[in-house]
């Protein structure tokens, strides 16, 4: 079976051919635009993703030496997402279906981080079900308990920001380019995590919050500079650390609080987030200190991909579970 996927959903134009579970290509077109910005543009990532897709999707083909006359099914995300830039994604993979005359399979773009774990790759290995999913990425921040491959149920979740959004925003104030998650990564490896404290918000259940994180690094940073204009630049890796151990700090505590209400140990992370070396290296650990088994995703299957979109439309052509041209494109997607 050979799918061509396609993730449009936020702004990577992205596009992928998978022969079965394995990845033949996967091709990821990031928008610089947005840099000048200082975030996403919705109409900008819309106008990028059109001019990306034939040469994405094209690419994607060549790579994986293989012709579009032999593509078994196109899946594609549907959501959840940007309408502007899904729809580009949603519309190409209608009509190329349409054109080649094969099933149409519309995929969750947050199953799709969960299920980027069952991609057959020699460097990662899928956790056995039931698992729990620790999907943080630049709009969301869950914790799932996934029974199965179509049965999966939100047992946590983000009351404002998400983990993405708490780095991005962090990094914004520290005045890093966006997004600036990756840089408090790289500047936090060098730095002191218990240098500066910020406070754990007490949040109910397994849910998060992560907009009082922000708001007090605001303030911090604004106290500080008012007596050292160059406090930031002087102690960027120290403050990098500091931030990033407080967000490992907030997200450890409920994912402790989750194996204990639900007794699985099996421990998947997936998103954009799950990139970060801080929660690769913490959640490695937690396997010889807690017990635990964790995966974690090839650095390229972490943050938005086609590859992850075409795992699971391989799952859903083993079911016959296909789409018809009336699909649209849904912005607000719940996973179940
Ligand atoms: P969603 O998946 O919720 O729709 P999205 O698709 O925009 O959101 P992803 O691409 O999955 O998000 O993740 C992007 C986010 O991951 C950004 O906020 C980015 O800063 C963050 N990120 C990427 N790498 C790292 C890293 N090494 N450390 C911290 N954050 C990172
Ligand atoms: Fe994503």
């Amino acid at each position: 079976i050979y799918i061509l996927a396609i993730e449009s959903s936020c702004d990577d134009t992205s596009a992928a051919v998978l022969m079965n579970d394995k990845v033949l290509s996967n091709v990821v077109a990031t928008q610089a635009i947005h840099k000048e910005y200082g975030g996403v543009v919705p109409e900008l990532a819309s106008r990028a993703h059109q001019q990306n897709i034939v040469p994405v999707v094209a690419q994607a083909l060549a790579k994986a030496n293989i012709d579009k006359k032999q593509l078994s099914a196109i899946a594609f995300t549907r959501g959840p997402g940007l309408m502007g830039s899904l729809l580009v994604g949603t519309s190409f993979a209608k009509s190329l279906a349409l054109g080649l005359q094969i099933p149409l399979i519309e995929v969750n773009h947050m199953k799709a981080h969960i299920l980027a774990h069952f991609i057959d790759d020699e460097t990662m290995k899928a956790p056995s079900f039931p698992f729990l999913a620790l999907t943080i990425s630049g709009g969301h921040t869950q914790i799932v308990q996934v029974n199965d491959f179509f049965d999966m149920k939100i047992i946590g979740q983000t009351l404002d920001d998400a983990v993405g959004e708490a780095f991005d925003k962090s990094a914004k104030i520290l005045g890093l380019p966006y997004p600036g998650g990756p840089l408090i990564d790289k500047y936090a490896a060098t730095g002191n995590p218990l240098r500066f404290e910020f406070p754990i918000p007490k949040v109910k259940d397994l849910d998060f919050s992560f907009s009082g994180l922000k708001t007090s690094i605001l303030y911090f940073i604004q106290k500080q500079t008012k007596e050292d204009a160059d406090f930031v630049k002087n102690n960027i890796e120290d403050i990098c650390a500091s931030i990033q151990y407080t967000i490992i700090t907030i997200l450890m505590r409920k994912l402790k609080k989750a194996v204990k209400l639900t007794g699985i140990k099996e421990i998947a992370i997936g998103g954009g987030v799950s990139a970060n070396s801080g929660i690769r290296k913490i959640l490695i650990e937690a396997q010889a200190k807690y017990g635990w088994k964790t995966y974690i995703p090839k650095f390229e299957y972490c943050t938005d991909n086609a590859a992850m979109i075409g795992i699971v439309g391989y799952y859903k052509y083993k079911n016959e579970a296909f789409v018809k041209q009336d699909i649209t494109a849904k912005a607000r997607y719940l996973i179940s």
